[in-house]
């Protein structure tokens, strides 16, 4: 069994889900069997393992900010706007990047420290995973979820 924190996507209710792999998850996702147990909604989604995670040994733009912003009112044209900055740019990163999965933070201080070689990747990574790399001085900056993640 594996647990997932998980986050309703219209309220952002958090709540737990165990399951039995991680293909159980997405399977259970796909078919809408989840529902938020706060407001009943299907729209769920796992709250801190996603790909989310891209860092590079020379640090990158902003990756010292871990984003963390809500916004409960339809966001205005500008944030839009960003959003769709911020999803453009990690469908770059995404194209350029290798995939770890979840050895992102063991993959990312493996790079950092040369034990392998250098290039940039993505995965995915818990919040206090994320706040460890960047203390030892790894760039590593969240990547926003795409609209094409939620099929
Ligand atoms: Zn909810």
């Amino acid at each position: 069994m594996i647990h997932y924190a998980l986050r309703c996507e219209p309220a952002g209710h958090g709540f737990d889900g165990w399951f039995r792999s991680g293909e159980d998850f997405d399977r259970q996702s796909a078919l809408g069997l989840l529902e938020c147990p706060s407001c009943g909604t299907a729209s769920v989604a796992k709250a801190l393992m996603r790909p989310a995670v891209a860092a590079a040994r020379d640090g990158a733009p902003g990756a010292s900010r871990p984003a963390e912003t809500a916004a409960v009112a339809p966001p205005p044209p500008e944030m839009l706007a960003m959003i769709q900055r911020m999803q453009e740019m990690a469908r770059e990163v995404r194209a350029k990047a290798d995939y770890v999965g979840p050895n992102f933070a063991e993959e990312a201080r493996r790079i950092h420290y040369g034990e392998t070689e250098e290039r940039r990747i993505y995965g995915e990574a818990s919040a206090p995973e994320v706040r460890g790399l960047l203390e030892e001085g790894i760039a590593a900056l969240p990547l926003p979820a795409l609209p094409e993640d939620k099929n």
